[in-house]
C-alpha cells in the first residue's frame, strides 16, 4: 500500500469523531462477548482442552471436526485431516504462496481485488495478473468478492475450472451473502486443483486469528512444512475457546443475524450514494461488508488528497487504487465500508463524503 495513504488511514483511525467507511472490520456488537468470555474460563480452566499447551501444526482436531463438517454440509467429500487451522486467512494464503512456489512467476487475480491478498503475492515475489496464461495459479475470492460484494458468475467459475491451473478460492465472506445461500464450494468440482481457504474473521471475530485452509492430499506434507515453519501452529488458546464456544453455539443463528445487520447496512450505504454522490457508479452488493464505487468519468483526483480532505470533515474511505491490480487512480474509485457503522452515521458519514469529494473536485 502507499505509504503516504497508510498514513491519512492511521491519523483518521485514530481521530475521535471520524466516521469509519473504510477498513471493512467486522460490526462491534456481532461479537458474542458473554458467550466468548465463558469459553475463554472454560479452556483456560480444562486442562483437557489444550488451551495453555503446544499443539500440532495441522491444528485442534475438534476444531477441524467441525470445519470439515460444514465444508461436508456443502457437498465436499473431506475429512478432518484434510484441513489445516491457519492463524487467520492471511496466514493460509501466504501458505498457499511457499506451496505453488509463486516466487518469480504469476498469480491471476480480478482486476480488483482484496489488497492484502496484492500485497503479498508481490512480496513472494509474483506479478499479479488478469490472465490465466502460465500462471502459478488464479486467486480469487468466491461467493462475495472485496471490494465488490460479488458472487463468481457461472461463466467465471467455469473459466477458472477450464484453465487448468491451481485455484485458491478464498471464502471470506462466502456465509455472508445477503440471500444466505452459500454457493457451492469450487473445491467441490476439482478437489485436486482447488486450494481452499476460510476464516473466522468475518462470520466472529478477527480478533482470535484463526482461519483454515485446505489443499488437495499431495500438498499436504508442503503445507504443513510451510505452517510448521512460520509459527508451529496456530494459538492454542484461540482454537480451545473457538471449539468450546461452537460447542454450544447455535452459529447458524448467528449468521443470519450477521446477514441481516450486513444487508441492512449495505442497502442503507448504497441509497446514500445514490442520493449524495451521483456521479458515482456502482453494482448492487450481494454479500459482505462494503461497496465499490468509481466515478463516471476519467476526472483525475489526488487520492491522497481527497483522504486528508475527508478526515478533515470527519470521515474515512479506501481509495481505489489499493484494490487495483494496475494500481490506476482513475477513474477516481472508493471503496466504502457500511460494516461498523450504524444507519444513521452510514447518513452522515455519506454526506461528509460528498462535501469533501465537492471540495477536491470530485
Ligand atoms: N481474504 C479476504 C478477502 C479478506 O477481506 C481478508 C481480511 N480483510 C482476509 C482474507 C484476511 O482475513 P484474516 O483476518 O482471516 O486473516
Amino acid at each position: 500500500m502507499d505509504s503516504r495513504i497508510e498514513r491519512i488511514q492511521r491519523q483518521c483511525a485514530a481521530k475521535p469523531g471520524v466516521l469509519c467507511l473504510a477498513g471493512g472490520l467486522p460490526a462491534d456488537e456481532l461479537f458474542p462477548r458473554v458467550a466468548l468470555a465463558e469459553a475463554f474460563v472454560d479452556s483456560v480452566m480444562r486442562p483437557s482442552s489444550g488451551a495453555l499447551q503446544y499443539g500440532w501444526p495441522e491444528g485442534n482436531e475438534g476444531l477441524r471436526r467441525w470445519i470439515a463438517s460444514r465444508l461436508e454440509a456443502r457437498g465436499l467429500a473431506i475429512s478432518p485431516e484434510d484441513v489445516i487451522v491457519t492463524s487467520g486467512a492471511q496466514q493460509a494464503l501466504a501458505i498457499v504462496c511457499d506451496v505453488l512456489a509463486v516466487a518469480g512467476g504469476r498469480v491471476a487475480v480480478d482486476p480488483e481485488t482484496y489488497p492484502g491478498a496484492l500485497d503479498l503475492f508481490r512480496a513472494k515475489g509474483a506479478r499479479t495478473v488478469t490472465t490465466l496464461d502460465d500462471v502459478a495459479f488464479a486467486y480469487v475470492v468466491a461467493g462475495a468478492s472485496n471490494p465488490r460484494g460479488l458472487g463468481l458468475t457461472a461463466a467465471r467459475r467455469e473459466q477458472l475450472l477450464a484453465s487448468g491451473r491451481p485455484i485458491v478460492a478464498d471464502e471470506a465472506y462466502a456465509e455472508l451473502r445477503f440471500d444466505g445461500v452459500v454457493p457451492r464450494p469450487l473445491v467441490v468440482d476439482a478437489p485436486q486443483r482447488v486450494l481452499h481457504v476460510g476464516t473466522f474473521s468475518k462470520t466472529l471475530c478477527p480478533g482470535l486469528r484463526v482461519g483454515w485452509l485446505v489443499v488437495p492430499k499431495h500438498l499436504r506434507a508442503e503445507a504443513l512444512r510451510a505452517k510448521r515453519e512460520a509459527d508451529l501452529q496456530a494459538s492454542s488458546l484461540a482454537q480451545a475457546v473457538l471449539e468450546s464456544y461452537l460447542a454450544d453455539a447455535d452459529f447458524d443463528e448467528h449468521l443470519a443475524r450477521a446477514r441481516e445487520l450486513y444487508a441492512s447496512r449495505v442497502d442503507r450505504l448504497a441509497r446514500a450514494v445514490t442520493r449524495e454522490l451521483p456521479e458515482y457508479r456502482f453494482v448492487r452488493p450481494e454479500g459482505g461488508f462494503t461497496i465499490f464505487v468509481e466515478r463516471d468519468d476519467e476526472k483525475a483526483i489526488d487520492e491522497a488528497r481527497a483522504l486528508a480532505v475527508a478526515a478533515a470533515h470527519g470521515v474515512s474511505f479506501d481509495p481505489g487504487s489499493m484494490f487495483r491490480v494496475d494500481e490506476k487512480r482513475t477513474p477516481f474509485g472508493m471503496r466504502l465500508s457500511a460494516s461498523s457503522l450504524g444507519e444513521t452515521a452510514i447518513d452522515e458519514a455519506t454526506s461528509r463524503l460528498a462535501t469533501a469529494l465537492r471540495e477536491v473536485g470530485g
